[in-house]
């Protein structure tokens, strides 16, 4: 049996995963109950043994990097160690086999579970009131957005500008053009932070609000923060707080306190919870009391002894989601907070932003670092200087990869050039960190004496380097049965 190729490659006419016995193998006719229109002439499923497929999942899954297998330092998408226990208490049967559906009487513990998560956010945030139905964190920015619009609408106010950042993470400006908004991007200053100069001269009363990300996405704390704040409110603009990565201020400062009118939160990076690849995620959006008449329905309320899903909320935007929001999701992070309390959390904070720092000095000493003063949870590096020598940053990337570890963010921000950008977690001990630097180092001493070798890497994996533009832009992943060739 070959190890690799696709399923379909081993598919064997007739083969079968399974051999029921004789009761269930005779199926009825399909025909007899349904409907002519629904059923289909053939199945183009592969045919293979329950081995094989064993296998084959199994050596794909072999190929793939994990926060399981090693060590992942992606900055800005915080992958970080997720504890396995979160995974089995969201499989308990009382939470895996309920059906949206359900009435509400019926799932009462699970509501409340609900219930104390929104408060729980709330607390750690400083916002008033909370929303879990979001599904990414893209989606819980453009639920602020339309929160944010849906306010200004009702003071008769037609704003009609989003100002971010040049340092802004991607989604924010896709976000405030889904939501209908102009985007007016202001440069940084030299220290890496908002320039409050062309913040002043991009204020006016067309603006809707700022977003923002602080933690900016160098890193650094956005320190002019309450001054900030101040010129946004005084302008009758909103501050929008992206809180993707909120993991270096836990327990230590809240969004609610910098003066943040609404945020959003991704639990599937700050609180643990494995993502990636598409995988499910969890975004939710805090509020604060002048915006929650806005928040999509339904609410959960207590009516009499029952918390109920209430949908009559007049200036509700409306539905966001179907039903109540990515709950596997937002389960796994309520074992995390809970198991944490609030000790853990602020250890959390602190190991993250210590163990950022850590690297950022060490690694400082052999690669330029361009805003390099005290940092949060990452940091960034710019291999701009190797340029001479043929080396990138997807170079060094690709050499991390012959080495067992997964490639920090290239790439972004992109007011760097040629950037790395390094976040650790707080998951991570100092030997694991220690085994980075050795890597790093090694490999910038290879690009100074030997840079032909690093165009290579990586050469340790099932796969050399791909040609990552032809694979965006003309994937090849559909077979056809009938010539039994990928297209
Ligand atoms: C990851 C991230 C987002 C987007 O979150 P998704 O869940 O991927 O939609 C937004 N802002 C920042 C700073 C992020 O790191």
């Amino acid at each position: 049996m070959k190890r690799t190729g696709l399923i379909f490659e081993k598919s064997v006419k007739g083969r079968k995963a399974f051999s029921l016995p004789a009761p269930f193998a005779e199926a009825k006719n399909p025909a007899d109950y349904i409907p002519a229109g629904f059923l289909r002439s053939s199945f183009e499923f592969p045919e293979i043994s329950e081995l094989d497929i064993v296998r084959h999942y199994t050596n794909l899954a072999s190929k793939n990097f994990s926060v399981d297998g090693n060590f992942y330092p992606l900055g800005s998408c915080t992958m970080k160690y997720n504890p396995k226990i979160n995974e089995q208490i969201c499989a308990y049967e009382g939470f895996r086999d309920v059906h949206p559906l359900f009435p509400c009487e019926k799932v009462q513990g699970y509501m409340s579970l609900l219930k104390k998560m929104e408060r729980l956010l709330c607390s750690i945030t400083g916002m008033d009131e909370f929303c879990l139905h979001p599904s990414a964190g893209a989606h819980g920015e453009l639920l602020g957005l339309m929160l944010i619009r849906a306010f200004h609408d009702k003071n008769g106010d037609g704003r009609k500008k989003i100002i971010v950042p040049d340092s802004s993470h991607g989604t924010n400006p896709s976000s405030a053009a889904m939501a209908g908004y102009r985007i007016i991007s202001i440069k940084s200053d030299a220290g890496g932070q908002i320039d409050l100069k062309e913040l002043k001269n991009a204020l006016d009363g067309e603006v809707a609000a700022l977003m923002m990300t602080n933690p900016n996405t160098l890193g650094l704390f956005e320190d002019k923060i309450l001054e900030i704040a101040g010129m946004v409110h005084e302008k009758g603009a909103l501050l929008y707080y992206d809180g993707a990565n909120l993991n270096p201020l836990l327990g230590l400062c809240r969004p609610g306190d910098m003066g943040f009118d609404v945020v959003h939160l991704n639990l599937h990076k700050t609180f643990a919870t494995p993502h990636g690849g598409g995988g499910p995620g969890s975004g939710p959006v805090g509020v604060k009391k002048r915006l929650e008449p806005f928040l999509p329905v339904p609410v959960i309320r207590k009516k009499g002894d029952n918390l109920k899903f209430d949908f009559d909320c007049p200036d509700s935007i409306g539905m966001i989601k179907a039903f109540w929001g990515n709950t596997g999701v937002i389960l796994k992070a309520f074992a995390y907070i809970t198991a944490l309390g609030d000790e853990g959390l602020k250890k959390t904070g602190e190991i993250s932003v210590l163990n950022a720092n850590y690297l950022r000095k060490k690694l400082g000493e052999h690669y330029n670092i361009p805003f390099n003063r005290a940092c949060m949870h990452e940091f960034v590096i710019s291999v701009k200087d190797l340029a001479s020598k043929g080396i990138h940053a997807i170079d060094i990337a690709k050499a991390l990869i012959d080495r067992g570890i997964h490639p920090p963010t290239v790439y972004f921000p992109m007011i760097v050039e040629e950037s790395i950008m390094v976040e650790p977690t707080e998951t991570e001990s100092k030997s694991t960190l220690d085994c980075f630097i050795d890597e790093m180092v090694q490999i910038h001493k290879e690009a100074g004496k030997n840079p032909g070798s690093l165009k290579n890497a990586p050469v340790n994996m099932g796969v050399r380097r791909l040609d990552e533009l032809r694979a965006a832009k003309f994937p090849d992943v559909k077979w056809d049965f009938k010539t039994q060739n990928l297209e």
